[in-house]
């Protein structure tokens, strides 16, 4: 028995509401609330009849604090699943506090507007401290800690694919596999194709920001920043065949880093296509990427919040994408004495993820993991005070979900390495 409360109805909360609706048992109750509360009706309409869970629908601007408040002191949720943007998850980890409510969410802060001179203060200093430059960084919810830790509630961060399972991984292999890991490499590849030109697999913004930023990865206790896109290699992927992939700064390196001190070096790929890329280096080249507002006959309109509404809703790509994605982990190391290598990844099937949940698979490989995540904090596997990463929890349990709930891990224990 348990209420929750998802904050956000696109493409990656569709999934993850779809799925706490399989296991009605545990998700007995379920509140949608999001900024356009027609998305949350059409979704809690498709549902009924199908599941038993009791599904209710608000409207909330999570950008407000004083309103969710209201929504969580009125639902009285045992938990709160932001799966809104990343811009939403302080905001939403303030109203939790006050409330004294859980929290767990899919990807680590980053404000809407970069060019806040409050945020730029701060990010500049940690550019120059920490050395890299993605405008995204866990020190803004890791400053949640004590907060969290003192009022008894738990807060799961990046608790979806990469971020999140890849985390699992990684405390699976220093669990069972290794004495010492010394080196990770965490590769996502996407063999889906939707036949579009150019779109992207999550939300617009959040992913060109992403990808369009240095790379950079950690050796030997510090940051090392590259260009954007400037490591390539190419490898051959389960499921998938060879790709060209892409060393990229994400999240899950930084908190890897902290937790896993003694990992020689930790790099990130991820696969992309020459048609992406031109596309992208022409969009950024001509403005299109900025998130600085530009005058438009009489209006301010920001480029990359225009460039979403020209490109394919995220969400409408599912009966499209045909293909598979493999994302995983490499590791190198050492057990009972002896040199080893292995690695874990999951395929997933697009065509698969539409006919069970009418989505892709990347919402899909990210939304299962947000219900698996709520699905150890509601039953207390991962019920623990503070603010953590995926890779501070017990990896087993949650593993064991993931098998059951569509993503199955795989297992090679003699891999190719990136750089064979
Ligand atoms: P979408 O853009 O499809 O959905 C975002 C949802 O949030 C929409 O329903 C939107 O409402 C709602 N929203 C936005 N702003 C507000 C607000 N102020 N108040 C209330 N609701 C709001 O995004 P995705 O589903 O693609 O991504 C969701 C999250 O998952 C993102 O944080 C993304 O970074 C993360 N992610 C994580 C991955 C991982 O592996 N860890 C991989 C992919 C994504 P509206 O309908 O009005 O726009």
């Amino acid at each position: 028995m348990s209420k929750v409360l998802v904050i956000g109805c696109g493409g990656v909360a569709s999934v993850a509401i779809r799925k706490c609706c399989q296991v009605s048992e545990i998700f007995t109750d379920l509140c949608i609330a999001s900024r356009t509360k027609e998305k949350c009706d059409r979704l809690a309409q498709a549902l009924q009849g199908k599941t038993a869970t009791h599904i209710t629908t608000a409207q909330v601007d999570a950008d407000d604090v004083a309103q969710l408040i209201a929504l969580i002191r009125d639902y009285r949720p045992d938990l709160v699943m932001n799966i809104a943007l990343p811009y939403q998850d302080l905001t939403v980890m303030d109203a939790c506090l006050a409330c004294g409510v859980d929290y767990l969410d899919t990807a680590n802060y980053e404000p809407e507007n970069t060019d806040d001179p409050a945020f730029r203060a701060v990010y500049e200093k940690r550019c120059r401290e920490k050395g890299f430059s993605a405008l995204f960084d866990y020190s803004w919810q890791w400053a949640y800690r004590k907060k969290f830790e003192e009022a008894g509630l738990t807060a799961i961060l990046g608790c979806g694919f990469d971020p999140g399972v890849t985390q699992a991984y990684c405390a699976y292999a220093r669990k069972h596999e290794f004495d010492r890991i010394d080196t990770i490499d965490i590769l996502d590849c996407n063999g889906g194709d939707h036949g579009y030109p150019f779109a992207t697999n999550f939300n617009p913004e959040v992913n060109l920001r992403e990808v369009s930023a240095p790379g950079s990865y950690w050796e030997n206790g510090h940051w090392v920043e590259v260009p954007p896109m400037s490591i390539r290699r190419e490898y051959t992927f389960d499921g998938v065949g060879p790709k060209d992939m892409y060393l990229l700064h994400h999240e899950e390196i930084e908190s890897l880093a902290e937790n896993f001190p003694e990992v020689k070096r930790i790099r990130f790929f991820m696969t992309f296509g020459q048609s992406y890329l031109t596309h992208m280096k022409c969009l950024e080249n001509v403005g299109m990427l900025s998130t600085t507002p530009v005058r438009f006959e009489g209006r301010d309109i920001v480029p990359i919040k225009f460039l979403k509404a020209l490109l394919p809703d995220p969400a409408s790509l599912g009966p499209r994408t045909h293909g598979k994605t493999n994302i995983g982990c490499i590791f190198t190391g050492v057990k009972d004495g002896k040199e080893k290598s292995y690695s874990i990844y999951n395929v997933c099937d697009h065509q698969e993820c539409y006919r069970e949940v009418e989505s892709q698979a990347i919402s899909y490989t990210t939304g299962v993991p947000a219900m698996c995540g709520a699905l150890m904090l509601l039953t207390g596997k991962w019920k623990t005070p503070g603010v953590h990463t995926v890779e501070e929890l017990d990896p087993d349990p949650f593993l064991d979900a993931l098998d059951r709930y569509g993503l199955p891990r795989r297992e090679n224990r003699a891999p190719v390495l990136v750089d064979a």
